[in-house]
């Protein structure tokens, strides 16, 4: 943006330079009175006529922008769901892991949060209705998180949820919660309909970790949940030494197990 107004504004200023030049040499012959009022009037008309082409650049660039604007979110959202795509999420969490840098009173949340029996449900009634499922799914998670917590599709019936909160309780009842109002959610008819459910792995960090890391720690606490029946939340801490257990039943058993910091 800088660019093309400075762009423009050394054009203007080329092409006043070069027209004085031009009517200083042309009238010189006619006396220094007709020269200075010819330099006036080509002076007058450069500088009046780059008002209108300014309009229009401004006009033209402030519709590439909106124009810009627009290709970006469709680049960083999933097209089904409209919640954000791996390369949306990816960019915001990493956003989230700087603001735990240097404050030891803020977390971040990692839960995957993967549909139950889904392909059952697409079997059964048909991929279109899947398709509903999956919307409900993401529109219950925006619904139910802020604004600044980053809810993503990483693919199929799996989405991501990056949730600042300052202790792992915390997020562990936002997990609680999307958990619940998920399995309020049908899908289908009265007559040929299904109950969704999800399950939910989450990890609870302190301190900036890779996505690589903090996800598999994640996962394995999904696979936990999906194990101990489906439709339920397994949440354990993750420390720059390890995975820790957030209860005494579900979670990770490591040997570098830590005690979580509340
Ligand atoms: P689990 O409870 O163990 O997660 O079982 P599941 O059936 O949900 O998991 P599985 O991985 O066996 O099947 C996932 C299904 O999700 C299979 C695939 O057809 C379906 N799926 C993936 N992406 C989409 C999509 O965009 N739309 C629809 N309708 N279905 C999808
Ligand atoms: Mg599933
Ligand atoms: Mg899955």
């Amino acid at each position: 943006m800088k660019t093309v107004w400075g762009e423009f504004v050394l054009l203007a200023v080329v092409v006043t330079l070069a027209t004085t030049a031009l009517a200083l040499w042309f009238f010189k012959p006619y006396g220094e009175a007709v020269m200075l009022r010819a330099v006036g009037f080509t002076v007058a008309v450069a500088v009046a006529s780059a008002l209108p082409y300014l309009a229009y650049l401004a006009l033209r660039v402030s519709s590439l922008y909106a124009d810009n604007d627009g290709l970006m979110r469709a680049a960083l959202t999933d097209r089904l769901t409209g919640v954000l795509n791996r390369q949306g999420f990816d960019r915001k969490f990493r956003s989230h892991l700087r603001l735990l840098l240097g404050e030891s009173d803020k977390g971040l949340m990692l839960l995957i949060v993967d549909a139950d029996h889904f392909k059952k449900i697409n079997d059964r009634l048909g991929h279109p209705v899947g398709d509903i499922a999956l919307k409900k799914i993401a529109a219950t998670l925006k619904k139910l998180t802020r604004e600044s917590d980053a809810v993503g599709r990483l693919g199929g019936e799996e989405f991501v949820i990056s949730l600042p909160c300052s202790n792992a309780d915390q997020g562990e009842m936002v997990a609680e919660r999307l958990r619940e109002a998920i399995n309020r959610l049908h899908v289908g008819s009265h007559t040929k309909g299904a109950q969704l459910s999800v399950s939910i792995g989450g990890v609870f960090m302190r301190s900036p970790q890779p996505f690589a890391r903090v996800y598999e720690a994640a996962d394995a606490n999904l696979y936990k949940a999906k194990e101990g029946g489906r439709n339920r939340c397994t949440i354990t801490a993750i420390t720059a030494q390890g995975n820790g257990r957030l209860r005494g039943g579900d979670g990770l058993r490591t040997a570098a197990a830590v005690p979580l910091a509340r």
